[in-house]
């Protein structure tokens, strides 16, 4: 079974000596959150995740969740609930929800290292509280207030959970295809009745209740994306007052049978006459939807980051125990019959692939939590504003190239066993299937590169990356004369200008032809999340050497840089290639010329 223990080192690092977590929430008027509550968190997180829930993971895989098709209930696998309760005893459910609904009001900064902990040790298990998460900001945010009563506390404390159903079999991306409907009923609820399918949690044993947030049609409601509307659809009926009554007209009709998380209960849900409420605005049900979602494609983005950390972690350990062949400069370790297989190049290659691309992307998402933190806390309304704009570019970034890079390393870390990876024993085949849905729901790849290109380069006028950009120059300007960096700070400043006239260059050929948005933008996504994280290693480099760690860590972030600069920055220059090649070498061959 592939093993998992939380990299607190490097999440400390992150938190305190790249991030200056400390004096940011301190400044952020966020005393509650001292260093040693930090510390005790992250310690007891590791020890929850690591303990409890990662030897679940490899059950999860085996056993499922098994449908009961007579009564739709949904069983999960074994001690999946068990952990669930540990879970919710430890008050691990409402760590940033606000404390007037039960919640402990911590920063995002300290939920983000949680979340990796538990995708890193069980995403499967971590997808039922997740989807709690989207529910309670949806209501907190545009819920009425008996509504925030009524299902709120049970939610933040774990006692239900939540799910959001927006996919029908005919509307998957484009939610405007949408068409359960939804009818006004006296008393002021409505009739909810469609079928919606792939919902993440959407039957399960391990609460009393479950709300369900839909998205449906009002009678005469326009057609599209304008004409959507949401719903709060609890399991049992909930009343003005908070009273749960009888079961409500909804059913898990069949279970999903999917390449991976087989743990997690992705259900097709009936929606059959069932009662819901109305939350946020008539037809106004997109926009709610909008507004959860940085921290939800934040969190997936951490799947992908958790996934491929412990995948790393598996090889790392691996390859220093595996014996194969002699390195090609002499044996290393004559004692043994061949040396271990890290001494070969090969390998390292896809050692250092690994460590750079996890630690980078710890940065570059727990970045995105602190700027949560400021957006939600900053007094001053400039910073506000410059860290709005930066999330909002940066989410998609780290969504979709998270989630990619999460693919690679896992594939990485099974090359890194051979053989072994493929086979079931060392546990890495399930992560890499696991790994593979976080490019795929909450906006594949293609969805997230759109957004970032069409979205926050074009509509938003790049305001996100001006913002990064002058990051970036006042990193390079700060450190002119610091040797420790002296060496990334030239190709770092050449890249950030490289990246903003691209940038331009792509919305002047958008403004002729619409179809070069659509052309430049997955290679845009990963060309700027290459760049993003060359800023944040070359500043791991300088927070490193400013730091009391000793000379090896030191000495490891430097040579990760290196490699960095070296071996996969220089990807951002085949992602130019094709931006610049515009649209023509893609829209050239009509539909029917494609062959059988
Ligand atoms: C395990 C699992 C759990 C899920 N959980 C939930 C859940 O809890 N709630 C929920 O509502 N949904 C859930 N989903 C659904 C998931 O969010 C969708 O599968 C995803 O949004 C993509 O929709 P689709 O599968 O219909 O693909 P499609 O929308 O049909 O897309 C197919 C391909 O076309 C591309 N494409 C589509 N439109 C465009 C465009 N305009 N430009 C460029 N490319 C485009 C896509 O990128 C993709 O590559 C889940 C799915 C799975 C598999």
């Amino acid at each position: 079974m592939a093993a998992y223990q939380a990299p607190l080192d490097d999440i400390r690092f992150v938190l305190f000596d790249l991030l200056g977590s400390e004096a940011l929430l301190q400044r952020l008027g966020r005393d509650g959150a001292s260093r040693e509550i930090l510390d005790a968190v992250l310690e007891e997180g590791a020890r929850f995740t690591g303990n409890v829930l990662a030897p679940l993971n490899r059950v999860g895989d085996q056993h499922g969740c098994t449908l009961d098709p007579d009564t739709g209930a949904v069983t999960t696998p074994p001690g999946f609930r068990d952990a669930y309760m540990q879970f919710v005893e430890g008050g691990w459910s409402g760590l940033a929800s606000p404390a007037k609904y039960g919640g402990q009001e911590l920063p995002h900064l300290v939920d983000v290292p949680f979340k990796e902990m538990i995708d890193a040790a069980n995403l499967a298990w971590g997808n039922f509280p997740l989807l709690s998460h989207g529910a309670v900001s949806a209501l907190l945010k545009h819920g009425e207030e008996w509504q925030r009563q009524a299902f709120l506390v049970p939610l933040v404390e774990g006692r239900w959970t939540g799910t959001m159903c927006l996919t029908e079999p005919q509307c998957g991306t484009d939610l405007g295809l949408i068409r359960t409907r939804a009818e006004p009923q006296a008393g002021g609820s409505h009739a909810i009745t469609g079928t919606k399918i792939f919902i993440t949690a959407g039957e399960h044993d391990f609460t009393e209740n479950i709300v369900h947030l839909v998205l449906a049609r009002l009678p005469g409601a326009p057609a599209g994306s304008k004409g959507i509307s949401l719903f709060a659809v609890p399991k049992f009926r909930v009343d003005r007052a908070g009273n749960m009554g009888e079961r409500n007209q909804v059913r898990c009709g069949a279970l999903e049978h999917k390449m991976g998380i087989h743990g997690s209960a992705t259900c097709v849900m009936n929606f059959d006459g069932a009662e819901g409420w109305l939350v946020g605005e008539p037809d106004k049900g997109l926009a709610a939807m909008f507004t959860m979602m940085n921290s939800a494609r934040l969190a997936v983005g951490l799947q992908g980051l958790g996934l491929a950390d412990r995948a790393y972690q598996n090889a790392l350990r691996y390859s220093r125990e595996r014996l194969q062949s002699r390195s090609l400069s002499g044996a290393q370790f004559p004692d043994k019959p061949a040396d271990p297989i890290i001494v070969h190049p090969d390998v390292r290659r896809m050692l250092l692939t690994q460590k750079a691309l996890v630690e980078g992307g710890r940065a570059l998402a727990y970045h995105a939590g602190m700027l949560t933190d400021i957006v939600e806390h900053a007094g001053d309304a400039a910073e506000r504003a410059d860290a709005e704009a930066l999330l909002g570019f940066m989410i998609p970034i780290a969504k979709g190239c998270l989630t990619e890079w999460g693919v690679e390393c896992t594939y990485d870390a099974m090359q890194c066993f051979g053989g072994h990876g493929y086979i079931a024993e060392h546990g890495i085949e399930q992560l890499a299937r696991d790994a593979r849905i976080t490019t795929l729901y909450e906006g594949t790849t293609g969805i997230q590169a759109l957004d970032l290109a069409g979205r926050k380069l074009l509509q938003l006028r790049g305001e996100g990356l001006r913002v990064f950009g002058r990051m970036i120059a006042g990193f390079c300007a700060a450190n002119a004369d610091n040797e420790a960096v002296a060496e990334f700070i030239g190709p770092l400043r050449d890249q950030a200008a490289e990246w903003q006239a691209l940038s331009e260059g792509i919305a002047k050929r958008a403004a002729a032809n619409p179809e070069e948005i659509g052309a430049a933008s997955y290679d845009y996504l990963m060309y700027s999340g290459y760049v993003a994280l060359a800023y944040w290693w070359a500043r791991s480099v300088a927070a490193a050497e400013d730091s009391v760690r000793d000379a090896g860590f030191k000495a490891a972030k430097r040579e990760t840089a290196r490699f960095y600069f070296a071996r996969l920055l220089p990807r951002t220059q085949a992602h130019r290639a094709a931006i610049e090649s515009g649209a023509a070498p893609l829209m050239g061959l009509p539909a029917e010329a494609f062959g059988n």
